[in-house]
């Protein structure tokens, strides 16, 4: 298969080359006509599109040209993202747009790649919230449910909440809590701390017979949802917050 059309070329940040200080993936397009820079905010990560005849290195040098353009859409980034009607939210990591629609029902419903909630607007974020809470309940609850039956173990129960230190806990009572927030997470990193939390169900522990459990129940691409955690993270924390 060519790997023309895939991202096959990921420059890491802090890369001789690059100085960046997020990852620059390069891709490489039969149908690109020019070269096109995008900061993809779920993934953390720049997308550097190309030509597909082009030279990966004068790709680069031409996207390390934007630098301005970089430095000003990580500033955009790194602000608080209320949920507020026309925002964009990586709901499990694609992107979806909030709409506030007066024939829309209270409870917000998803509609191809809009998220549509109706009623007052005053209380358009506090329903979009306590929509994802319970998303996120929903859609995590499987992911233990599916690594726990790999793993032969049952937890007790399964919660969401928001704590500030961690993304995932799970107790000497076999309580698993993770981190609603981790609904706007990419797929791989939220299945990744729902594995975590399982193996402790098994091991109470960092241990190694806890790490060999770990990359059993997840699988492989174990290092990269761990390190796309360390750098998605702190962006998690800043939806649905205005200050
Ligand atoms: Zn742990």
């Amino acid at each position: 298969m060519s790997s023309i059309g895939r991202s096959d070329l990921l420059v890491p940040s802090g890369d001789v080359l690059g100085d960046l200080p997020v990852p620059l993936e390069i891709r490489p397009l039969r149908t690109a006509r020019r070269l096109r820079l995008r900061f993809d905010e779920a993934r953390g990560v720049l997308k550097l599109t190309c030509p597909a005849a082009m030279s990966r290195r004068r790709a680069l040098a031409w996207a390390l040209d934007q630098r301005d353009w970089i430095d000003a859409q990580l500033q955009r980034a790194e602000q608080p993202q209320p949920f507020i009607p026309g925002a964009l939210i990586p709901l499990c990591g694609e992107d979806v747009r909030l709409v506030c629609a007066a024939d829309a029902p209270r409870t917000p419903k998803l509609d191809g790649t809009d998220l549509r909630c109706g009623g007052p607007e005053a209380a358009f974020e506090r329903r979009i919230e306590t929509y994802l809470k319970t998303l996120a309940l929903e859609i995590m609850a499987s992911d233990v449910a599916d690594y726990a039956e790999r793993a032969g173990v049952r937890p007790s129960g399964v919660s969401v909440g928001d704590a500030a230190s961690r993304w995932g806990s799970c107790s000497s009572d076999r309580r698993i809590r993770l981190s609603w927030r981790l609904v706007l997470a990419p797929v791989a990193v939220r299945r990744y701390v729902a594995a975590h939390e399982v193996a402790h169900l098994v091991h109470l522990d960092h241990s190694p017979a806890f790490k060999r459990l770990e990359a059993t129940l997840f699988g492989t691409g174990l290092a990269q949802a761990k390190s796309e955690l360390r750098r998605v993270g702190p962006r998690l924390r800043l939806f649905g917050r205005r200050r």
